[in-house]
């Protein structure tokens, strides 16, 4: 079967064509078919795009919105000219997986787009307003233009955290304000910590039950998961992904009494702050630079910039933190692991954040750390009692196996 799994953001849609089945699920022989991303949707946009059997291609066409861009990518993959073979026509993408976003408290794993679900898709705009709408104009393209019969499927962000018990999900806030307007922790990334803690039993040979451990996203958007069992008992991200760890461009977690202060001093609104403290802050935010960790790290090389230092201090200190916190919340845990774009990639923030945690029984194995980079290894000594991992996240991969596994109607084993 081959599903196209859709990512979609306000002015950009990523994608991954993935032939997978039952079979090649259980042999662990999906086929990556091709995968790229339409950017600047909304004017000239840029494409870029490649296959296993043609290399990485770039180019431009106007895109007024989804629709638009959703055709356009179709009519592609479909034409001579991508070299994609198995797919002739429309007619050969057999389904499609989106990842969503926000699936509130109503869904606690993938789902089939039928109306209802779709409705409740939309009852969770109030709570990511930013994003659901995009995924909802995504599926609605899809819809109409592979027509009503290909299955669709939305696997969301949150879900993977529906096990969160109430005392981890649950603010100290009056409690009708849970009641009326669901503001509660939800949790998000749920799709990377779900992949990369199946693929550490996985290389283990654990059971899920076995599964304790300590997952770190740490890409543009951070956060961390605290899996006992298999399932999540806490989580960094909260209501929104603007809570917890610092992020390339997000704040993390401060003082929500700041949120006045500077409305009041700089003069801008609630919702102008709450933008600053998702698009101004994080790394970009104290060096004053940029949010790409790999700048920042070439720039504390070549000139150790105070902020810039401090920025990577700061932000390798919270996650040590809340390595910290989730220790305790969860009893103690087998493993860390890293993944996201500089958790797979940068020896150097691994390092840091895991000095300090010989306390706690990891013990860094220097070598093995630095030969990690962006693949599946072990980066703890032997006889380390917490170890630490790196697993590349494949969000993608789990979402394409949840749509065939929805469709077929099974559970969803990882
Ligand atoms: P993601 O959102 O998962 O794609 O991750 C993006 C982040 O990963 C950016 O901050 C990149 O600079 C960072 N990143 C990617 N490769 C490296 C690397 N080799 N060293 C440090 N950071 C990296």
């Amino acid at each position: 079967m081959n599903v196209l799994v859709l990512n979609s953001g306000s002015s950009s849609l990523k994608f991954q064509l993935i032939a997978t089945d039952r079979e090649r699920i259980q042999k662990n022989a999906d086929e990556r078919i091709c995968r790229g991303e339409v950017e600047r949707i909304g004017g000239e946009a840029i494409v870029t795009a490649e296959s296993e059997k043609s290399p990485r291609q770039k180019f431009t066409a106007p895109l007024a919105d989804l629709s638009a861009a959703l055709e356009y990518l179709i009519r592609w993959i479909a034409s001579e000219e991508s070299g994609i073979s198995q797919v002739q026509s429309a007619a050969d993408i057999h389904a499609v997986g989106h990842r969503v976003v926000h699936g509130g408290e109503m869904f606690s794993e993938s789902a089939i787009i039928t109306d209802e679900v779709l409705k409740g898709i939309e009852d969770c705009i109030d709570l990511a307003p930013l994003h659901n709408p995009n995924n909802i104009k995504c599926i609605r393209a899809a819809r109409q233009i592979l027509g009503p019969k290909v299955p669709q499927v939305a696997v969301f962000d949150t879900a993977f955290h529906h096990s969160l018990p109430e005392r981890a999900y649950l603010y100290a806030l009056p409690y009708h304000l849970y009641r009326r307007h669901h503001i509660r922790r939800y949790g998000f990334h749920g799709t990377s910590h779900r992949y990369v803690a199946y693929r550490y039993r996985v290389l283990r040979n654990l059971t899920r039950e076995q599964t304790h451990v300590i997952t770190l996203h740490l890409g543009n958007g951070c956060s961390a998961a605290a899996i006992r069992g298999g399932y999540p008992v806490d989580t960094s991200m909260g209501m929104t992904p603007l809570e917890g760890l610092v992020m390339g461009t997000r704040s993390g977690d401060i003082d929500p009494a700041i949120v006045n202060l500077i409305a009041t001093k700089e003069g801008l609104s609630p919702h102008e702050v709450e933008m600053l403290l998702n698009t101004q802050s994080g790394l970009l935010g104290i060096s004053g630079l940029t949010n790409d960790m790999r700048v920042l790290q070439q720039e504390l090389k070549d000139h150790d910039d105070r902020r810039v230092r401090l920025a990577i201090e700061v932000f390798c200190y919270r996650a040590r933190k809340y390595i910290g916190a989730f220790l305790a919340c969860m009893g103690g845990a087998d493993a860390v692991v890293f993944t996201g774009g500089i958790g797979e990639n940068s020896t150097d923030i691994r390092a840091r954040i895991c000095t300090g945690l010989e306390w706690a029984g990891l013990k860094l194995d220097k070598n093995r750390n630095e030969h990690a980079i962006g693949k599946e290894a072990q980066i703890s000594t032997d006889d380390s009692n917490l170890k630490a991992f790196v697993i590349p996240t494949d969000e993608e991969l789990l979402i394409a196996r949840d749509t065939v596994r929805c469709i077929a109607g099974e559970p969803h084993p990882s």
